[in-house]
């Protein structure tokens, strides 16, 4: 079979290697569409790095193709599934207090590390989710980022009545807009390119605002919010003036998210004093828990959050590399790669 491996950056390189052998508590899927995230994107372009070579590839969609003889799950030959492509090792202090996003051994050499930008894959059946034949499988491999921004806006508990402002209209902002949405909260969205402000008002931003110039910013989400700020708000661009705008529209007891991450490492753009008088809650999230994972599947087998119009396109296997360029030229949404035929 065919896998994309990375072995420095900038350098994809298809191989033909040997199709693996699911042990008996194995299943093993053959990959319908995997997603291009900015992780990959950042292991692409050598700002993050795991080890080489690696497979990239964790947005996963799959049809079953072999189930292991001691597999107890209901998973069958044919099944469409999502994959949750992370090490829980389910035994280390983060994964036994509910991080087990944050499992200390999920980047151990010698362990599988992403990898779905390949054409079979054999996961553990905790590592899959079985979603309805009728969800096309290129919307489907959104559940792994859809469960990114669940365990967002579940740290800083939006919920309905809240207004929430999701800085940056880029896929994950998109996304977490979808998200807040369904859940009944009323969502503002900044950005400086118009034409992304458009897109989010488009699919149902119940407000957008132009950051460009941070005093009209600040003084248009106060009017929106008759003077009392947003009660949380998700950081998704790395703009370092994003985040220290977004304190300045918070209301008292405001919940903040930083869910970007960054190439180098700011520090908070933000007098202590301005945390402490207003009791903000600041925190970051990174990745998703199972619970994220599996309300995610969910949500898009239940239709409740739609997501074709968040795929700007679908590359062929063999043009991976042209894709992960696209995707970093950053003008798109999700750039799809379709593995199989
Ligand atoms: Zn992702
Ligand atoms: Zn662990």
């Amino acid at each position: 079979m065919k896998s994309a491996f990375l072995t420095e950056p900038k350098h994809i390189e298809i191989r033909e290697i040997e199709q693996p052998v699911p042990k008996a508590y194995e299943v093993l899927v053959k990959i319908a569409y995997c997603g291009i995230c900015t992780l990959e994107q950042r292991l692409y372009d050598g700002q993050r790095k795991i080890f080489y070579p690696i497979v990239p590839g964790h947005e996963a969609s799959a049809v079953v193709v072999f189930v292991g003889s001691e597999v107890i799950t209901d998973v069958k030959v044919g099944d469409h599934v999502v994959l949750d492509l992370v090490n829980r090792c389910h035994a280390c202090p983060a994964c036994l207090s509910g991080f087990s996003n944050l499992c200390e051994n999920r980047y151990k050499k010698g362990q599988r590390v992403l990898g779905a930008f390949s054409e079979y894959m054999a996961v553990r059946p905790e590592q899959l989710q079985v979603v309805p034949d009728d969800l096309p499988l290129d919307q489907a491999s959104f559940a792994e980022p859809l469960s990114c921004c669940i365990r967002s806006l579940r740290r800083i508990e939006v919920s309905l009545g809240d207004t929430v402002l999701v800085s940056g209209a880029g896929t994950m902002g998109l996304l977490h807009v979808k998200a807040a949405l369904a859940i009944g909260a009323r969502v503002i969205v900044s950005d400086i390119v118009h034409a992304r402000l458009e897109d989010a008002r488009r699919i149902g931003a119940d407000a957008v605002v132009d950051a460009s110039d941070t005093n009209t910013f600040t003084a248009e989400v106060k009017r929106l919010t008759r003077n009392r700020g947003v009660e949380a708000c998700i950081v998704t661009t790395p703009s370092l003036t994003a985040a220290e705008t977004a304190f300045s529209v918070l209301a008292t007891g405001g919940r903040l998210n930083i869910y970007t991450s960054y190439s180098d490492k700011p520090v908070l753009p933000i007098d202590m004093n301005t945390i402490h008088r207003n009791e903000f809650v600041v925190t970051g999230t990174e990745g998703r828990s199972e619970s994220d994972f599996y309300t995610a599947v969910r949500a898009l087998a239940n239709r409740k959050i739609l997501v074709d119009d968040l795929i700007s396109s679908v590359y062929p296997f063999e043009k991976i590399a042209e894709a992960v360029e696209a995707a970093l030229a950053g003008k798109l949404y999700r750039v799809l790669v379709k593995m199989g035929d």
